[in-house]
């Protein structure tokens, strides 16, 4: 008889594609000696090669989720598993790629230097990190802007360049943070397509928070809907379009039920509430 597999202690085994695993996971903050609830009994997975989005309004916790995820904010209860693996905070850091919110390129280095500098973190020599940096230019439409420093850039290359820095570190899981939210619409709707060409190829696993209900049926497989704080999830909603994606899709019919639903879910289909004094 083959002898049954042995795992660290607190670790449980499920099904092997398990990438990332959150369990009845609350959070707070304490401020002032305020205890402010941020999320509530999250409950979610993402299997490898899946691209999950969340959604929900401003100061629900969708970043509080992802700083805990990466191992940068510690839960005041329930767990997350990466691979399986059940780790403490601390354990989760460097785990995953994370490009955060404002994810700010240094002013004093260049695109080059920005893109290379994760990979420093991580303990790669400086000219062998430039070198693998270098050589993913091309791909992310950077080309030729090596020596340029942030303030000579665009701000969808200077997103490209954050974007770059997190994926090069090469994590199975990625966790992006509202990557478009500082964009113009027609520079978002091109990096949109293009990080679903890069994401095709690559197929990690990705948690994606946005605010862009649009942006999130059209990149991901399924969208979770958080409610105003704490954040609690309202609504899952599996997205039925087939890949490759393309463009035209916005204009379908699953399309608009699927804004349908998660507008809906949001609670932007009911209503606005009466403006006082407008009573006649
Ligand atoms: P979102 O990303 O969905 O806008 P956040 O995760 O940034 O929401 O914040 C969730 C809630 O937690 C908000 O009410 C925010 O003000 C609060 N919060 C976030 N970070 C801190 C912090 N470091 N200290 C105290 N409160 C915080
Ligand atoms: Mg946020």
């Amino acid at each position: 008889m083959l002898p049954s597999p042995t795992f660290p202690p607190g670790v449980v085994p499920q099904q092997p594609s398990t990438r990332l695993a959150v369990t009845n996971l609350s959070a707070t903050y304490v401020e002032g000696g305020e205890v402010l609830q941020a999320l509530s009994d999250i409950s979610f997975g993402i299997d490898d090669g899946q691209f999950v989005a969340l959604i929900g309004p401003s100061g629900s916790g969708k970043s509080t989720l992802l700083d805990i995820v990466s191992g940068l904010f510690a839960e005041s209860e329930g767990d997350v598993r990466l691979g399986n693996v059940r780790y403490a905070t601390a354990d989760r850091l460097g785990q995953s790629a994370y490009m955060r919110q404002r994810d700010l390129l240094l002013p004093w280095r260049t695109a080059l230097d920005n893109a290379a500098l994760a990979l420093e973190v991580h303990g790669m020599p400086r000219r062998l990190a430039r070198r693998t940096a270098a050589a993913r230019f091309p791909e992310f439409g950077l080309a030729g802007f090596e020596n340029a420093y942030p303030a000579q850039l665009s701000g969808g290359m200077r997103q490209r360049i954050a974007f770059l820095r997190s994926v090069l570190t090469e994590r199975p899981l990625l966790l992006l943070d509202e990557p478009f939210g500082a964009l113009d619409a027609l520079t978002r709707v091109a990096l949109q397509t293009w990080l679903l060409n890069l994401w095709e190829r690559e197929r990690q696993a990705v948690l994606l928070v946005t605010h862009d209900v649009d942006e999130a049926i059209f990149l991901a497989d399924r969208v979770i809907v958080l409610s105003a704080r704490p954040g609690r999830i309202l609504h899952t909603e599996p997205i039925a379009l087939p890949r490759p994606r393309t463009r035209s899709m916005v204009a379908s019919d699953a399309f608009l039920r699927h804004r349908s639903h998660l507008l809906d879910a949001l609670g932007l289909l009911r209503p606005p509430d009466p403006v006082p004094g407008d009573r006649r």
